[in-house]
């Protein structure tokens, strides 16, 4: 089906930077909008439900996947992700660029459903600085980045399903190429034609 506004999915290995570089562009383009997942895994730190997540029980995520409400959902570490499928449709129905950072299974199944979405990959520059990036954030024990390394390794072999990379080494660099995806599918003549319709109206085309 065919939608005013974008759909952008983000997915990237754990470490390689995906979150920053999201919430980056969010503060930067009131025009995109984030959605807000399901999880049925524990909130951490400052995260508000309906913010970072909507946090759900086992059973209210079982509901929700026999009521059909997720457009897609996966298993990661452990936890079940699910992206609602009217918060989407919502948004994108009303013009929105909506951008989803999810895990790439996830990703692989939204293209599938929209078949418009923009896949984009995020990649660290080397193994080494993956590895330090999540030795820096002090967030796991050195037997959970062992496992993150090891699902990441797996994880970029994706990479080459998805319609554009990221090589995540200098923030600023990689927020540029983030934004000119995100500005690249504002120029294309359907959204033009539709942003623009008084312009195309006036040159008579
Ligand atoms: P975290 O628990 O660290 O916030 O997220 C763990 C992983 O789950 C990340 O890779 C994140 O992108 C992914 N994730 C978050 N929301 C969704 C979702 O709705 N669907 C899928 N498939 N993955 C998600």
């Amino acid at each position: 089906m065919d939608y005013p506004g974008n759909l952008i999915v983000v997915a990237a290995p754990s470490g390689a930077g995906k979150s920053s570089l999201v919430k980056a562009l969010l503060e930067l383009d009131s025009h995109v909008q984030p959605s807000v997942s399901h999880t049925t895994r524990a909130p951490r730190g400052q995260e508000k439900h309906g913010r970072e997540y909507f946090f759900v029980s086992e059973p209210e995520f079982d509901q929700m996947v026999l009521g059909d409400a997720f457009v897609e959902w996966a298993h990661v570490h452990g936890r079940r992700y699910g992206t609602s499928k009217k918060m989407i449709e919502d948004r994108i129905a009303h013009g929105s660029d909506v951008i989803l950072e999810i895990d790439w299974q996830g990703a692989l199944q939204i293209k599938r459903i929209f078949t418009n979405a923009i896949l984009v990959f995020i990649l660290p520059p080397s193994w080494d600085e993956l590895r330090s990036r999540l030795e820096r954030r002090g967030e796991d024990s050195p037997e959970v980045i062992e496992t993150r390394l090891a699902n990441a390794a797996a994880e970029l072999q994706q990479a080459k399903e998805f319609d554009f990379v990221i090589i995540n080494e200098l923030f600023e660099r990689a927020l540029f190429d983030l934004k000119a995806i995100v500005h690249s599918q504002r120029l294309k003549y359907v959204s033009q034609r539709r942003l623009r319709a008084d312009t195309f109206k006036a040159l008579g085309i």
